[in-house]
């Protein structure tokens, strides 16, 4: 046990984050929840120790330096975590930045039994967990155009990930994604879907932690998302929003 919490409060220095004895507990009782939960269930690769503290836990909290800001306490800022899967990069975000107004959004209804379990364990407040495709949620007047900020790790190439993701966003909103290294393709082939969403690229950020290459693409709303989008569930990665199709 000594160790674990080692690595995690050594890790979570690396990037500039030190941990209140709080924050602490429920990143390892986190931990515990899935490695239980990985017994029966799938939901990490691997559930060692090192693998979830570093790939899960900083990994989902290593956000650029520019964004601190915007994560704050007195910013109280809207959070929408979608696909979270097992409620990554979400819930660690909620623990080392516990003023957020977190939604997490999951398909899977298996998967959201889990987060909401944890969200119990850890006595998280100010979280809300919904079952759900990000397409129908995104054409709901209260989902639509409500967040300040929107994150997602792992869900979708960036040309459908925005057509998921912007329709959610305030105006003057961000959507931050969790990219992995070498998506210059990835990103031109996004280039007009961005912008018919009302989005403008404000930030490509690369950092390189604990052994994790990422990318961050940063996305500012800048105008409306058309009514059109998103589209029925299915159609977004089935026809993306491409330059050379439309
Ligand atoms: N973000 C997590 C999980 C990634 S796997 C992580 O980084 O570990 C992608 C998850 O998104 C899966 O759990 C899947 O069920 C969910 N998902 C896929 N498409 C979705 C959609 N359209 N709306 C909501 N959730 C979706």
């Amino acid at each position: 046990m000594e160790n674990i919490n080692k690595m995690l409060l050594e890790a979570s220095k690396s990037i500039g984050i030190s941990l209140s004895k709080e924050q602490e507990n429920s990143f390892l009782l986190y931990l515990k929840l899935l490695q239980n939960k990985n017994k029966t269930t799938n939901i990490v690769a691997n559930s060692e120790d090192k693998e979830i503290i570093h790939k899960h836990f900083i990994d989902s909290i290593a956000i650029p330096p520019v964004l601190h800001t915007l994560f704050s306490e007195d910013k109280q800022n809207s959070l929408l975590d979608i696909g979270t899967g097992g409620g990554f990069p979400g819930i660690p975000l909620k623990i080392a930045y516990p003023s957020l107004r977190l939604i997490l959004m999951e398909a899977t209804n298996k998967k959201v039994e889990f987060v909401k379990e944890v969200v119990r364990q850890l006595s998280l407040d100010n979280i809300s967990i919904t079952w759900g495709r990000a397409e129908e949620f995104g054409q709901q007047v209260q989902y639509r155009e409500k967040y300040d900020m929107v994150v997602a790790r792992a869900l979708a190439e960036l040309s459908v990930l925005v057509e998921l993701a912007i329709p959610f966003l305030k105006k003057q909103g961000l959507f931050i994604a969790y990219k992995g290294p070498n998506i210059d393709e990835e990103l031109a082939m996004a280039g007009k879907a961005i912008i018919t969403l009302g989005g403008e690229v404000q930030d490509i950020i690369e950092s390189n932690i604990t052994g994790i290459r990422r990318t961050f693409v940063i996305i500012k709303k800048v105008a409306e998302t058309p009514v059109k989008y998103p589209r029925r569930p299915g159609i977004p990665q089935k026809r993306p929003i491409l330059e050379q199709k439309e």
